[in-house]
């Protein structure tokens, strides 16, 4: 790793919401829409380009 261009590190930094899927910053306790607690951050392993 040496890099880290801005949109990766804006798309490490992203939490989705097992529930209803809308984003959260990386490190928050709830989701802010449905306040649920199952957040799973992205990774950036998984295919990133569309
Ligand atoms: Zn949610």
């Amino acid at each position: 790793m040496g890099k880290f261009p801005m949109a990766d590190e804006s798309l490490l930094r992203i939490a989705v919401c097992r529930k209803c899927k809308s984003r959260n910053k990386l490190g928050a306790e709830k989701c802010r829409k449905c306040g649920s607690r199952f957040l799973r951050p992205k990774r950036k392993e998984s295919r990133v380009k569309k």
